[in-house]
């Protein structure tokens, strides 16, 4: 998740291998769906997207890149490692229709 903290610098974005960051005011998509913002003024993290970065890196890329290290973990979505895992695999489908 990114806290309130977020100065909206962006560098975060482009660094998620899920496309699970979107700008503020933004709308989020998943498997051909649209859904409503989940912050308004700050950058943001979507949960059903999120793999932690665990199948691509060795650590979450928007944590290294952060510059007030304000992307954190997220206490109300706790999931271990083949969960996120399982997650990716569900993610590359995700990916596969958007090139079509
Ligand atoms: Fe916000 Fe950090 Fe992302 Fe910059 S890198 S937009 S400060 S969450």
């Amino acid at each position: 998740m990114i806290t309130e903290e977020c100065i909206n610098c962006s560098a975060c974005e482009p660094e998620c291998p899920n496309t699970a960051i979107y700008e503020g005011g933004k709308p989020w998509t998943l498997f051909g769906e649209t859904y409503d913002p989940l912050a308004e003024s700050i950058y943001y993290i979507v949960p059903d997207k999120c793999t932690e970065c665990v199948g691509f890196h060795e650590e979450p890329q928007c944590a290294a890149v952060c510059p007030v290290d304000c992307c954190v973990q997220d206490p109300n979505f706790p999931e271990t490692k083949e969960e996120l895992l399982a997650k990716k695999e569900q993610l590359e489908a995700d990916k596969q229709m958007s090139r079509k």
